[in-house]
């Protein structure tokens, strides 16, 4: 079978690449020359582990290919995904430009039934809106079925979440149109991953609510953390305690500088404001987005306070990307503690693993350097930003010869605080008095 994926971004070209993993035949498109011309050489415009391996084979086998023109993927597939980018509006709600732009040009090209479906992360009744783009885009009469199929995969480890997925959601009016995705799915059934099938609204909307639920863990999680700083209680202790009863679970409950990244910030701010067009209050929602700009706003505090005047100290950031393994800054903590600093006048010398090249995306400010050593030279403080592997063995004694005073913030609480204390850091943590 023949499918094709407009937009060759993170969830893109992992679906693509994993789909035709599945020996599909598959035709991705960019709008970006510069992205497909170098894809065309099996060159992976950002990070993600084991990508390059499985979009190098797959185009070597033939399943696997790219293009600049929409025509070309259209006419020769049965399904047409649309994975384009749904970023936040400045009122929160999703700009649905480029998702609406590819399907008139999907409609433009259709020459025979096909089933349309949506990766993208959309608000509910999307779905409807891409029927009637479609229709009154279509050059001849031509039956085609809208599909919602969501993505849940996580960067740093799309290609696991995507192979092995917690569950496949698909929203569609039609047997016909279910049965082909089912179709497309089939090694999955094959590993009994489990199947949601449902209406389009359903689906839309099942995509929302699992970013906001995660988001509101996070932030749950993190207002503990600060009221344990004040009481002296220990929020990994805290976090266990909770995590072991099986209502609530272990996962999404690390305290941490706030939650960011290229999902769940926009889609918790789209979710409220889809509710807020329907006259629907989500209380919950909103507090958890707040909290979330709290938490980032504290923990600058938190730099402030034990450090007295800031201007013109220097201070060494380790990890730019929202989480470790992906070179993704997209509204990253990062960005916004670093900003932060700058304006009060702080130098900064970062490193991070794998962002180096994407400086311009950060600060113009900012001093890159070649590892944690060379960031830490000469700063007075040390900030862990993101728990990448390589920062949970530091050679403290190295780091602290090289630090000029002895400040260690460690945003993701990666090292245990008595043991750095009796290093001689003055080291600071979340949730840990
Ligand atoms: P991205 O920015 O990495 O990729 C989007 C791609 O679409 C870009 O390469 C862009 O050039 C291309 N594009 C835009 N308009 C186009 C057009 N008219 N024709 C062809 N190509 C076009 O975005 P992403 O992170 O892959 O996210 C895509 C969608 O998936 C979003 O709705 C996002 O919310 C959702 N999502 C993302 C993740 C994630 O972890 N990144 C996970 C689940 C869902």
């Amino acid at each position: 079978m023949h499918i094709g994926i407009v937009g060759a971004g993170y969830v893109g070209l992992v679906t693509g690449a994993c789909f035709a993993e599945f020996g599909l035949f598959v035709t991705c498109v960019d709008k970006d020359e510069k992205r497909i011309s170098s894809l065309k050489k099996g060159l992976i415009p950002f990070y993600e582990p084991g990508l390059d391996e499985l979009v190098k084979r797959n185009i070597k086998q033939g399943r696997l290919r790219f293009t600049t023109k929409i025509a070309k993927a259209v006419e020769s597939s049965l399904a047409i995904f649309i994975a384009v980018g749904t970023p936040g509006r400045g009122d929160g709600s999703a700009d649905l430009k480029y998702v609406e732009e590819v399907a008139g040009e999907i409609a433009r090209h259709m020459d025979g039934y096909k089933v349309i479906v949506t990766k993208s992360t959309v608000p509910v009744g999307t779905g409807e809106k891409i029927r009637e783009i479609i229709s009154k885009n279509l050059r001849g009469k031509t039956d085609f079925d809208i599909v919602s199929n969501p993505e849940f995969l996580r960067e740093g480890s799309a290609i696991e979440d995507f192979m092995r997925p917690n569950r496949v959601v698909i929203g569609a009016n039609s047997p016909q149109a279910v049965a082909i995705m089912k179709d497309l799915y089939k090694p999955l059934y094959l590993i009994e991953a489990p199947f949601v099938i449902t209406n389009i609204e359903t689906a839309e909307l099942i995509k929302y609510a699992s970013n906001s639920f995660l988001a509101t863990k996070i932030s749950f999680i993190n207002e503990m953390a600060n009221l344990c700083e004040k009481v002296g209680a220990d929020v990994h202790m805290v976090a266990k305690g909770m995590g072991l009863d099986q209502r609530i679970g272990p996962k999404f409950l690390h305290p941490g500088p706030g939650y960011g990244g290229s999902c769940l910030p926009k889609d918790t701010n789209a979710l409220v404001k889809m509710a807020e067009e329907h006259s629907v209050n989500l209380g919950i929602i909103d507090a958890a987005v707040k909290a979330n700009e709290r938490q980032k706003e504290l923990m600058v505090q938190k730099i402030k306070d034990a450090m007295g005047i800031l201007k013109d100290r220097t201070v060494a950031v380790l990890g730019l990307s929202f989480k470790p393994n992906t070179d993704d800054t997209r509204d990253a903590p990062s960005l916004y503690i670093i900003h932060a600093l700058v304006k009060e006048k702080v130098n900064i010398r970062a490193y991070d693993p794998v962002c180096a090249g994407k400086e311009d995306k950060v600060s113009p400010k900012v001093k890159y350097c070649k590892d944690p050593y060379d960031a830490a030279k000469g700063a007075d403080a040390l900030i862990i930003m993101t728990e990448w592997n390589e920062f949970r063995n530091l050679e403290l004694d190295k780091i602290k010869k090289l630090l000029k005073e002895h400040y260690f913030f460690d945003l993701r609480n990666i090292y245990d605080p008595r043991r750095m204390k009796e290093k001689g850091f003055k080291y600071y943590c979340v949730g840990r008095s």
